[in-house]
């Protein structure tokens, strides 16, 4: 068992003031694998104390250190590229494929759109005769969830730097070794001391101190949407600028005249069991035109029956187990609510899969003949499950897409080109993929309505971090 009780604070691994221990748990084993700190608001004033005196010479840094700074980071973490994938692996279950190829591999492709983005970016520009300067806003609070823990500390960790501002970072409790190896190689890299702090704690202890910390300009925060709403009721009393990354329930929409079905339904079903189900923009409502309901129900059975549960240890295709026994537990409700409130289970269903009565594992699971009012087709389950839902026309898929209080991602599955670009325009979400299309490194990442502020990736992601200055003259 590791000890990872220290914080990095002023660049060094430093004891916390008052802090309380916890157990961090390999998911698929329910091993301890590590004990780390819950530290205190002392800590995070600490660790504040530190990013702000080390601002007003990181701020000054020029660009071209700051891009030769990111070029460093990217090497030092290529180096321990595979170490961290490990460490994935370990601390929150995802399958060291999926650990190596993406959850890890993000780490590199975030760093080198933010790096391009970086060397394009025009600080000083001119309007209506003025000078416009973009400057670092500050010390920035970081928050971050578990589920994509590299993904989500790069998205704001790269663009802060990238700025020049100082930060200090608090990860998921969950997903603390993640965090802690990154701050490794961010200090071999030559990150300047007290330009990033970690202090692991409770979100509502120290994440909510950083929140209503004064010499805190700026929170981004990834994670729920009820934790994004108590930073921001944390943060209003100092007026900080507040970056949200939040939920999702985004809606597939599957139309009749897709070239191939089969495909289609395939791909939109894999990418809900996908990471265990446990990404923010999963497609987790599959709208499908009338005609073929019956035909993408069965299609998606099949894919839920076909998709293996395994040890997150052994190289393959096949999914891990949920995060935590709560998030279990939270899985387990839902999948009930929507066979109490009618929709049909075509797949899967409560309990652990044959076999795995360790760890927190649970069946790949669809419901069929849902609606969109039922609990499984409003509230994020952030589990494999797929919820299907039947529609009639362009109109009637656009207005059940819209109708939720999310809007990060939306799919659209169609072999008609001009429909794809009127209903991609229809809909109230921040990304929208149309026939599997990924979004591209550097694009902008986020979402409407209470799926988030702002925007993260690229030059996008740099703008949530700089203040506006206008200098006017005679
Ligand atoms: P969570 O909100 O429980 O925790 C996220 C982080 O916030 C953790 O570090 C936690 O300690 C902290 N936190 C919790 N309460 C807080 C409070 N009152 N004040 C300050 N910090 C607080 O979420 P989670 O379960 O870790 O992550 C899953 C959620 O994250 C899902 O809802 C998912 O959709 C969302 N998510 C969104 C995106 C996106 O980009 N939109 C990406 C990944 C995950």
């Amino acid at each position: 068992m590791l000890d990872k009780r220290k914080f990095f604070i002023g660049g060094k691994w430093v004891d916390p003031i008052s802090a309380t221990d916890l157990d961090v748990i390999n998911p698929a084993t329910e091993e301890v694998i590590a004990v780390i700190s819950m530290g205190s608001e002392a800590d995070a004033d600490a660790a504040v104390k530190a990013a702000n005196a080390a601002f007003p010479s990181y701020s000054q840094t020029i660009k071209a250190e700051r891009v030769a700074l990111l070029e460093s980071i990217l090497e030092a973490y290529k180096a321990r590229h595979d170490e961290m994938a490990e460490v994935i692996t370990a601390e929150m279950g995802a399958p060291c494929r999926l650990s190596r190829d993406s959850q890890a591999a993000v780490g590199v492709g975030h760093l080198e759109g933010f790096i391009e983005a970086l060397k394009a970016y025009e600080f000083e520009s001119t309007c209506c005769g003025d000078t416009i300067l973009r400057e670092p806003i500050g010390v920035c609070g970081l928050i971050t969830p578990w589920n994509w823990p590299m993904n989500q500390m790069v998205l704001k960790i790269a663009p802060a730097l990238a700025t020049g501002c100082t930060m200090v970072l608090k990860p998921s409790e969950l997903t603390p070794l993640s965090a802690m190896l990154y701050m490794e190689i961010l200090h071999e890299a030559g990150v300047p001391a007290g330009v990033i702090n970690l202090v692991n704690g409770e979100g509502p202890v120290v994440g909510s101190a950083l929140s209503r910390h004064p010499d805190i300009q700026m929170m981004s925060f990834t994670g729920s949407t009820r934790g994004g709403v108590a930073v921001t009721r944390d943060a209003a009393e100092t007026v900080k600028r507040v970056a949200l990354e939040l939920g999702g329930k985004s809606p597939n929409v599957v139309f009749a005249d897709v070239e191939d079905l089969e495909k289609s339904v395939t791909r939109g079903a894999r990418a809900v069991f996908s990471n265990t189900g446990q990404s923010c923009n999963a497609p987790t409502r599959m709208l499908v035109e009338k005609s073929v309901y019956d035909d993408a129900m069965q299609i998606a059975r099949t894919v839920a029956e076909n998709t293996a549960v395994g040890d997150p240890a052994e190289d393959g295709r096949h999914i891990g187990p949920l995060v935590s026994q709560m998030q279990y537990e939270k899985v387990q409700a839902l999948i009930q609510k929507g066979i109490d409130e009618g929709a049909t289970l075509l797949a899967g269903g409560t309990g652990k899969p044959e076999g795995r009565n360790v760890g927190y594992f649970c069946k790949p699971t669809v419901f069929g003949n849902a609606n969109n009012q039922m609990t499984i087709a409003r509230e994020e389950i952030f589990g494999p499950v797929l919820t299907m839902i039947p529609f009639e026309g362009e109109e009637e898929a656009i207005a059940i897409a819209n109708d939720t209080p999310y809007g990060l991602a939306a799919y659209i599955e169609t072999g008609d080109e001009a429909r794809a670009t009127r209903v991609a325009r229809a809909l109230r979400a921040g990304m929208v993929r149309i026939n599997g299309t990924d979004i591209n490194w550097g694009s902008p990442f986020g979402g409407y309505k209470m799926s988030g502020l702002g925007r993260e990736g690229g030059h996008f992601g740099m703008d949530d971090f700089l203040e506006i200055k206008a200098i006017s003259r005679p």
